[in-house]
């Protein structure tokens, strides 16, 4: 047991907090940021930099929340800023189609083979909630199968065992979903191939889609196998049932066509959020053009926004993915994520400790059990979240901020630097020391 840090100050963050408690229900606007399950309150950030961040207190850390995934690119990229400045002159909406969704779309859609059409909207809840239509009006069916512990947003359909902030608050499900949409909803675990041919079986034409996180990454990173992944594909297709990737974290993380292309499966509709807006609201789902023909104005679909395809979105979208489409960018984020991860697990296996790093692209999850394989959500021992307490707090006072709940993964971004790992890396064993 190595002595612990001294806390970093968070006096101007806890003022802040303590006024934002007047306006916000728990004081925030999501509910994971408010560091319940982690130690003190939560740090109120001022401005951040490739991959640094700095709080109300001046305190610096280096980032691997990356604002939940969309910050592929790091703060502030040159790229995307001087875009966005050049567009905030020509207006911030104007409800008409712009060139720039056309540009967009282009770029998504002529760099990947598994959808045909796309329409954008505004967040990943929305992809998910729309998706979720279409698939009901194009089957004609209404209910839908998700996973335990994965994450779909915070639709009515959808928020059923849906993992992330639910689980680290300790409900699976959230009140005020009507018993009749939740009835809808059939919930099994991962990895159960049992399970699912059950449901077929049991609800014979009633399936409208299964729906499964790209990679599962809400409720710690649930890596699938290729063979699971294969009988979803299988099973929908054979009973008439539409797969849907929920790749909000995965699309563009995992290389530019995702967790489709990683798995080399042809999902039938495929959600995107956090990267593709590169750090502005902005989500999508898409499919072939036939599935898309049903949405509205062409089919009888509904689906709409006020700021859908907005200018100023579109413009960090495009910035982003432009540079993102650069040969060897996605190469080289897994080799330093590789050797970042690959450093660590020496460190660990050295010391003997119970915990596990798991992995894929450029996403890693720390877990503090013997297991080294995790492939559903009743497997992670909820006792595992007090370790990650303390590691959590340790690393925040040397200056590296993780996701405030040990049920979120972290995310390594280019603007990383080699020096900003190393210095992460020397953090991390510190805190373990200070774990175990
Ligand atoms: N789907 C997945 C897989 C997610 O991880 C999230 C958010 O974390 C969502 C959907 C919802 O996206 P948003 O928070 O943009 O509504």
């Amino acid at each position: 047991m190595t002595a612990q840090y001294q806390d970093i100050s968070r006096a101007k963050s806890a003022e802040l907090f303590e006024q934002a408690k007047n306006y916000f229900p728990g004081g925030v606007n999501s509910p994971v940021r408010a560091f319940k399950s982690v130690y003190g309150t939560p740090l109120f950030i001022e401005r951040g930099d490739k991959a640094h961040i700095w709080d109300a207190d001046g305190n610096e850390f280096i980032d691997f929340c990356c604002s939940w995934g969309p910050l592929i690119l790091g703060h502030n990229n040159e790229g995307i800023r001087e875009a966005v400045a050049g567009q905030l002159d020509k207006g911030l909406s104007f409800g008409a189609p712009t060139r720039l969704e056309n540009e967009l779309a282009d770029l998504i859609l002529s760099n990947n083979t598994y959808i045909e059409k796309i329409r954008f909207v505004s967040s990943g809840t929305e992809a998910v909630m729309s998706a979720i239509r279409l698939a009901r009006g194009y089957t004609k069916r209404d209910k839908i199968v998700k996973f335990e512990g994965c994450y779909h947003g915070h639709s009515d359909s959808l928020l059923v065992k849906a993992g992330s902030g639910l689980v680290t608050f300790g409900e699976t499900s959230s009140a005020g979903v009507p018993k009749a949409f939740a009835d809808e909803t059939i919930v099994i675990a991962l990895n159960d191939k049992a399970a699912l041919e059950e449901v077929f079986r049991s609800f014979p034409d009633q399936i409208a889609a299964v729906i499964i996180e790209g990679i599962p990454a809400n409720n710690g990173l649930l890596l699938q196998e290729q063979a699971y992944i294969n009988f979803l594909r299988e099973i929908t297709r054979d009973n008439g049932s539409l797969l849907i990737f929920d790749e909000v974290i995965t699309g563009f993380r995992l290389g530019f066509q995702g967790a489709a292309h990683y798995y080399g499966i042809r999902p039938d509709i495929i959600t995107y959020g956090k990267i593709i807006g590169g750090g502005m609201p902005v989500g999508a789902y898409g499919a072939s053009k036939e599935i898309m023909g049903n949405i509205s104005p062409d089919g009888a679909v509904y689906q709409a926004g006020t700021l859908s395809g907005n200018p100023i979105a579109m413009t960090a979208g495009i910035a982003t993915l432009k540079q993102l489409a650069s040969p060897g960018f996605y190469e080289k984020q897994e080799e330093t994520t590789r050797q970042f991860v690959q450093t660590l697990r020496a460190f660990i296996a050295e010391n003997q400790y119970d915990v596990q790093i798991f992995t894929v692209g450029s996403i890693f999850w720390f877990a503090f059990t013997t297991q080294t394989s995790i492939t559903r959500a009743d497997e992670i021992d909820p006792q595992s979240m007090e370790k990650y307490k303390i590691m959590h707090r340790a690393l925040l006072n040397q200056g590296i901020y993780f996701g405030p709940s040990g049920y979120e993964v972290g995310f390594i971004s280019s603007a990383h630097t080699e020096e900003d790992l190393d210095i992460t890396i020397q953090a991390i064993k510190n805190a373990l020391s200070i774990v175990f």
